[in-house]
């Protein structure tokens, strides 16, 4: 984990391509490698009641969620699913573990804040996910996706304020991914974190196991510590 304020995220975050991955990372993306479609629903009363810890990644269209996902599982189609005509407003679910014997679930929430979206459509976004953050019982992490250099919105304030309650009480865990990181310039990129820091700074309570790091699907940064932040969350 990485917690607020570690210089090694930092540290981290800056390896390329080049390092080899810990035997740590290997094995937590072998994890997240058995990735696989399971369902998708348009409502929360259609989504399996199971009692797998459920993993949830959330951002803003366009933030790389999608492709976060792909790295993330080393599939380059997967979260496709979700960008499917007719799919942008559901949760779609992918299962991880062994086949028989399952162990976690991912969750790929609707991406929010085009600016097109209807008044409607808003509201109905807000609702659908403030029921999911703060009800959906097997809820065990968050994956929050932020272009790095955009910073924190509106939405992504609103959305953890959602869950907020149950990051700060250390029932749900929260990893923010700063997206694109490879368009940032070191200084930029220790901006990009400290703006992250003084967003989350009010939800990092004693009991809050609250993390970001520095992501980038163009030069692999980050990917092998969101694995293994996900893969220790669940085992
Ligand atoms: P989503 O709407 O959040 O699922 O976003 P996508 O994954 O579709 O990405 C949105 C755009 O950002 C696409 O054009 C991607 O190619 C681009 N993108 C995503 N991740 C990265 C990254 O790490 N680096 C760069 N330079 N571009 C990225």
């Amino acid at each position: 984990m990485m917690p607020l304020g570690d210089p090694m995220t930092e540290q981290k975050s800056s390896r390329s391509d080049e390092a080899a991955p810990s035997s740590e990372e290997k094995l937590a993306l072998a994890w997240t490698h058995t990735a696989r479609f399971l369902t998708t629903a348009s409502q929360l009363q259609q989504l399996p009641q199971t009692e797998l810890p459920e993993i949830a990644f959330v951002g803003r269209s366009n933030a790389g969620k999608s492709t976060a996902i792909n790295m993330l599982t080393q599939q380059r189609r997967l979260a496709f699913a979700s960008k499917t005509p007719g799919r942008t407003q559901h949760i779609n679910l992918f299962e991880l573990g062994p086949k028989t014997a399952p162990d976690t679930l991912f969750a790929d929430l609707p991406g929010y804040g085009y600016a097109a979206v209807a008044r409607g459509a808003k509201l109905r976004w807000q609702q659908v996910m403030a029921e999911y953050l703060e009800i959906r019982r097997s809820l065990t992490g968050v994956v929050l996706m932020v272009d790095s250099r955009l910073g924190f919105t509106d939405l992504d304030r609103q959305l953890l304020d959602f869950v907020a309650p149950r990051v700060g009480n250390g029932s749900v865990k929260l990893l923010v991914l700063l997206t694109k990181a490879d368009k940032l310039n070191r200084r930029e990129s220790n901006e990009a974190l400290a703006g992250a820091q003084a967003a989350l700074g009010e939800m990092t309570t004693d009991g809050a196991d609250v993390g970001m790091t520095l992501f980038s699907a163009l030069n692999k940064t980050g990917i092998g510590d969101a694995a293994v932040v996900l893969h220790g969350w669940t085992h």
